[in-house]
C-alpha cells in the first residue's frame, strides 16, 4: 500500500494516554495533570460533546442531606440492584467514597441544585433504600436541575485545561499497541487531517463510554459504539458480561431519547391504556421506582397483555402533569424540552408516551477494583493483570452494577473510578519510568485498518449504513427486555452470518479529510464484535438475572449462574467461558442472595 511509510506517522510520547473524554477519562487526567504527568486525552469528538454530557437526573451519594443515610445501605442497594453479580469489593469502594467525591465536584465547579437551607439538593431514584431495605426510599441523588452530566463534564473539562491536560480532539484510536503481554501504547487516526498518530505512554486507559448503538432504539449518542471493549477484543483480551444490557423503561416511545427516572422520583408515574397504575401490582412498596429492570419487564408484559397504548398498542404512558408548571420548570426543564421536541406532548399538561429502551452497558472490559484490566484463565480463579492497561467508566465491567444498574450510579462510577485510576497509574509510573522501545512497525496493523476501506472499490457489497441498521434490527428484535432460547439462536445465527457483510461492505468517500463514512465504518467493526460478544454471552446464560430476562428459565440460578461471563472473539469463533463473582468486600460482611423484591 503506497501509504505505509514511517514518516507518515507521527509519534508521541506521554506518560500517560487516555482514550476518552467523557466523564471517566477526564477526571482521572485531572489526576494525573494536577500531579504533575504528561497526560494526553484521546478523543474522537470535541471532549464537551462525550456522552456523559446527556446525563440527566444525578449522582448518587450518601450525603443523608433530606433524611438520615448510610454509605453502608447505598451499598446494600446497589449489591441487590446488581441481583448479586456486582463485585462487593468495588461497590463497596463506590459507596464508601461516593459523599466525598460529591463534595470534592462541588468544590471543583459543578453547580449542583440547592435545598432551601443551602444543601446540595438530593432526589428519589429506583432503588433506593434506608436502614437495608426496611426503612423506606431514601433520596439520594445529587442533581443540578436535570442537566447533570452537562455539569459535570464542562466542570471537568474546565478543570483539565487549567491542569495542563493534553488534548487530541477528533482522532480515532484504531489499535492497541501491545508487546509482550503488555499495553504500550495506540495508534490514531486524525479525523480532521487524515493523518496517522502513534501515541506511546507507559499506562494506557481506556474511556470509550458503552455501547447502546448495537441497539435500533437507544438512548445513547450515535458515539456509543463500544470502541474501548472492541480494542481489547481485537488484542485477544476477554470482554465481560455483555449479555446484561440495561433496558431504561422510559425512552420516547419510537425515537428512544432519554426520559430521566428523575421524573418519577419527583412523583410521576406510569399508566396503561385503561388508566391504572399498573406499577403498584408488580412492586407493591417502591411502584414506580422499582428498579430498572423491573420497571421495564412490567411495562413489557402490559404491552403483551394488550394494554399498551396508541394504535399499535406499544407503549405506556408516564404522568407528570400533576406535578405542576413550576415544578417542572424548575426541576425538569430538559424533560420539558425533550417531550416537546421528539413527541410532540408538552408535559406539564399531557403524558409522555415511553417504551423500553436500550440505555446502559453493564458489561465491558474487566478489570479490578483498581480499574487495571484483567485476565482469567480458564479454570483458575485468580484473575492476572494486563501490565500498563487501565480501563474505567462505561466501557469497563469493574462489575459495580453487575446484572442491572441503578439509575444515579454511573456518573459517581466514572467519578470514583476515574480518580481511583489516576492513583494507581500514579504508582504504576513511579515503578515504570521510561517508555518501552517497541518494534518499529508497530504501526502497520493501524494504518491497515484505515486504508482498507480508503482502497477498496465501491463495486458490489452492501453500504456500511445498511449494514448497521440491520445488525442493529437483529439485535432489537432478539435480544430485548425478553428472551427465549429459539429466538436468541436465531439471533446469534443471524449476526453470525452478518458480519461476513462486513467483509463485502464499502464506503463511496475515499477522501482522507474529515472522512465521516470512514468513522462509520471503523464504527461498525467495533459494534459488529460487541453484538457478537453479546449475542453469544446472552444465548448461553440458562437463567433470569437483572437485565437478562428469559421467558424459559424465569428464575435466577445461584447455584450455576452466579458467576461472570467472559467473551473472546477471534476470527469466526465467539468463545465464552466464566469467572467468579468477587463476593466479598473490602471491610465489611458481605451481603448473600436473596429473593429481589421492590
Ligand atoms: C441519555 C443518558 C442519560 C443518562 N443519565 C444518567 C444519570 O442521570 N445518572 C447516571 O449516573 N448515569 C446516567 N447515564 C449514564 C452515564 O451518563 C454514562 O454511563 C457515563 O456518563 C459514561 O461516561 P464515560 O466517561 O464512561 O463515557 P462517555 O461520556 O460516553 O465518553 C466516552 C469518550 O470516549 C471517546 N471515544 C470512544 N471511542 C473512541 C475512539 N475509538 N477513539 C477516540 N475516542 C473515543 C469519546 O469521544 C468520548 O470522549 C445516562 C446515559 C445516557 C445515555
Amino acid at each position: 500500500m503506497a501509504y505505509l511509510s514511517t514518516d507518515k506517522v507521527e509519534h508521541h510520547h506521554h506518560d500517560v494516554v487516555i482514550i476518552g473524554a467523557g466523564g471517566a477519562g477526564m477526571r482521572c487526567a485531572l489526576q494525573l495533570a494536577e500531579a504533575g504527568y504528561r497526560v494526553a486525552v484521546v478523543s474522537k469528538v470535541l471532549p464537551t460533546r462525550s456522552h456523559t454530557v446527556a446525563a440527566q437526573g444525578g449522582m448518587n451519594a450518601a450525603l443523608g442531606n433530606l433524611d438520615s443515610d448510610h454509605w453502608h445501605w447505598h451499598m446494600y442497594d446497589t449489591v441487590k440492584g446488581s441481583d448479586y453479580l456486582g463485585d462487593q469489593d468495588a461497590i463497596e469502594y463506590m459507596c464508601r467514597a461516593a459523599p466525598q467525591l460529591v463534595k470534592e465536584l462541588e468544590h471543583q465547579g459543578v453547580p449542583f441544585s440547592r435545598n432551601d437551607d443551602g444543601k446540595i439538593y438530593q432526589r428519589a431514584f429506583g432503588g433506593q433504600s434506608r436502614e437495608f431495605g426496611e426503612g423506606g426510599q431514601a433520596k439520594r441523588t445529587c442533581a443540578a436541575a436535570d442537566r447533570t452530566g452537562h455539569a459535570i463534564l464542562h466542570t471537568m473539562y474546565q478543570q483539565n485545561i487549567k491542569a495542563g491536560t493534553h488534548f487530541y480532539e477528533e482522532f480515532f484510536a484504531l489499535n492497541l499497541i501491545m508487546e509482550d503481554g503488555g499495553c504500550h501504547g495506540v495508534m490514531a487516526w486524525d479525523i480532521g487531517k487524515g493523518e496517522y498518530h502513534l501515541f506511546q505512554a507507559k499506562a494506557v486507559i481506556l474511556a470509550t463510554g458503552g455501547a447502546g448503538r448495537i441497539f435500533k432504539t437507544t438512548t445513547n449518542a450515535h458515539i456509543c459504539t463500544g470502541d474501548g471493549g472492541a480494542l481489547c477484543l481485537d488484542a485477544g483480551l476477554p470482554i465481560e458480561d455483555m449479555e446484561f444490557f440495561q433496558f431504561h423503561p422510559t425512552g420516547i416511545a419510537h425515537v428512544g431519547p432519554l426520559i430521566s427516572e428523575a421524573v418519577r422520583g419527583e412523583g410521576g408515574y406510569l399508566l396503561n391504556s385503561e388508566g391504572e397504575r399498573f406499577m403498584e401490582r408488580y412492586a407493591p412498596t417502591a411502584k414506580d421506582l422499582a428498579s430498572r429492570d423491573v420497571v421495564s419487564r412490567a411495562i413489557a408484559l402490559e404491552i403483551r397483555a394488550g394494554k399498551g397504548c396508541g394504535t399499535n398498542k406499544d407503549y405506556a404512558l408516564l404522568k407528570l402533569d400533576h406535578l405542576g408548571e413550576e415544578t417542572i420548570l424548575k426541576k425538569l426543564p430538559n424533560i420539558h424540552e425533550l417531550a416537546l421536541r421528539f413527541a410532540g406532548v408538552d408535559c406539564t399538561k399531557e403524558p409522555i408516551p415511553v417504551q423500553p429502551t436500550a440505555h446502559y452497558t453493564m458489561g465491558g472490559i474487566p478489570t479490578n477494583r483498581h480499574t487495571e484490566v484483567v485476565i482469567n484463565h480458564e479454570g483458575s480463579d485468580g484473575e492476572e493483570k494486563v501490565p500498563g492497561l487501565f480501563a474505567i467508566g462505561e466501557a469497563a465491567c469493574t462489575s459495580v452494577h453487575g446484572a442491572n444498574r441503578l439509575g444515579g450510579n454511573s456518573l459517581l462510577e466514572i467519578v470514583v473510578f476515574g480518580r481511583a485510576c489516576g492513583l494507581k497509574v500514579m504508582k504504576w509510573l513511579s515503578e515504570h519510568r521510561y517508555h518501552k522501545t517497541i518494534d518499529p512497525d508497530a504501526w502497520h496493523a493501524g494504518v491497515n485498518r484505515v486504508e482498507r476501506w480508503l482502497a477498496k472499490d465501491n463495486k458490489g457489497g452492501e453500504k456500511v449504513g445498511d449494514v448497521r441498521a440491520n445488525m442493529q434490527d437483529i439485535m432489537q428484535s432478539h435480544f430485548s427486555v425478553y428472551r427465549t432460547e429459539d429466538v436468541m439462536q436465531e439471533g446469534v445465527t443471524a449476526i453470525e452470518s452478518l458480519k461476513e457483510a462486513i467483509h463485502q461492505a464499502s464506503i463511496d468517500d475515499k477522501h482522507r479529510i474529515f472522512n465521516t463514512e470512514l468513522v462509520e465504518a471503523l464504527e461498525l467493526e467495533n459494534l459488529m464484535s460487541l453484538a457478537r460478544a453479546t449475542a453469544a454471552c446472552a444465548a448461553n446464560r440458562k437463567e433470569s438475572r437483572g437485565a437478562h430476562a428469559r421467558d424459559d428459565y424465569p428464575e435466577r440460578d445461584d447455584k450455576q449462574w452466579m458467576k461472570h461471563s467472559l467473551a473472546t472473539v477471534q476470527g469466526d469463533t465467539v468463545e465464552v467461558s466464566y469467572k467468579p463473582v468477587r463476593s466479598t468486600p473490602m471491610t465489611v460482611e458481605s451481603f448473600p442472595p436473596k429473593k429481589r423484591v421492590y
